[in-house]
């Protein structure tokens, strides 16, 4: 009976060391489990950088292929714009081809005989005369004439800063502007030794060609305009749309008493097609490098009014080219033979 109280503690120690030994294998099954947790979260965790890797590998090659397209579609669009520029000039040059064809027969208006002339007695404008002619110039040289209408405008500093560059002289046929900062590029002009020729006081063609006084009233005001604001007396003009434009009949009363006043006129033979805002910068290169060459006198129709940037961002590439195939930039004068599409005199067919 005196063994009997150590029953209890024995049983407690045995019960004891069992928790224990289930404690000890579940806490090393544990660490066991946690070290198998920790190389499979290491593994996953490369995977996922790899799979990122591809991910960004695969999104580079989207964002390369979607430039491409994007490069390809604005190549494209370039085309369509160049081809949309030219068909555009070759129907400017068709409608000239046919006005040039068509053009005298429609002044048969005048079928009465009597050619009608401004009366220089009765002279509504007696102080629009040009100035005195100056020395005869010697052409056997590579002369290129460039000629500017339609402007001045904030594009003329740039291309007066252009031709510069070149040292190339050139002419521009100017339009009226109510604008003071464009009336000193009128000084500009003739200061940095380009001429100053006159185009049109409203360039509106119904109300000019309506008749030769119609003419004259217009022309007056931009005439006065430019010898107010420069000194300078101009003697070239350019008809807006060219001498082949407005009827026949009065186109010619109106060039006989502009050169009974000791006006010229020059029309071009060489055009950039920079008249439709459709034209872009390739087309006015290749349409003036393509054809100043065809010619024996280029005078090349450029526009440097409001909106003609394609033209300006033609001008450097326009001027290279011509320097390196050796011409000489000129600016218009009376002694230039003028190219003209119309000619004064009635004809009598
Ligand atoms: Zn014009």
């Amino acid at each position: 009976m005196k063994k009997k109280p150590f029953i209890i503690p024995s049983a407690c120690a045995a019960i004891l060391l069992i928790a224990c030994a289930i404690l000890g294998y579940q806490y090393a099954a544990l660490g066991a489990r946690y070290k198998t947790l920790e190389t499979e979260a290491f593994h996953l965790q490369e995977d996922n950088s790899d799979l990122n890797t591809q991910l960004e590998d695969t999104s580079s090659k989207l964002e390369d292929n979607t430039s491409q397209l994007e490069n390809s579609a604005s190549k494209l669009e370039e085309q369509e714009k160049y081809i949309a520029g030219q068909k555009d000039f070759i129907s400017q040059l068709s409608e000239q081809i046919d006005s040039l064809t068509n053009g005298d027969s429609s002044g048969s208006d005048n079928d009465d005989g009597d050619y009608w002339s401004y009366d220089p007695d009765n002279d509504s404008f007696p102080n629009l005369y040009a100035a005195a002619d100056g020395e005869k110039t010697q052409n056997n040289s590579k002369y290129v004439y460039l000629t500017f209408d339609d402007g001045p405008s904030s594009l003329t500093p740039k291309v007066l800063d252009l031709l510069d560059q070149y040292n190339a002289k050139a002419t521009f046929f100017v339009v009226q502007k109510n604008n003071e900062e464009y009336e000193e590029y009128l000084s500009e002009i003739v200061e940095r030794g380009h001429t100053l020729a006159l185009h049109s006081y409203s360039h509106d063609y119904n109300e000019i060609y309506r008749s030769v006084d119609a003419f004259l009233a217009d022309y007056e005001k931009v005439y006065n305009w430019v010898k107010e604001k420069t000194g300078y007396t101009p003697s070239l003009f350019r008809f807006p749309g060219g001498s082949n434009n407005g009827s026949s009949y009065v186109g010619h009363q109106i060039i006989k008493e502009m050169e009974r006043r000791g006006f010229v006129y020059f029309d071009w033979s060489v055009s950039s097609g920079d008249g439709s805002n459709l034209t872009t910068t390739e087309n006015i290169i290749d349409n003036i490098c393509t054809h100043v060459g065809t010619v024996d006198l280029p005078i090349v129709l450029m526009h440097d009014g409001s909106g003609k940037d394609a033209t300006l961002a033609a001008l450097p590439s326009v001027l290279q080219y011509l320097a390196d195939e050796g011409y000489e930039f000129r600016s218009l004068d009376k002694n230039v033979e003028p190219v003209q599409f119309r000619s004064s005199s009635s004809k009598e067919s």
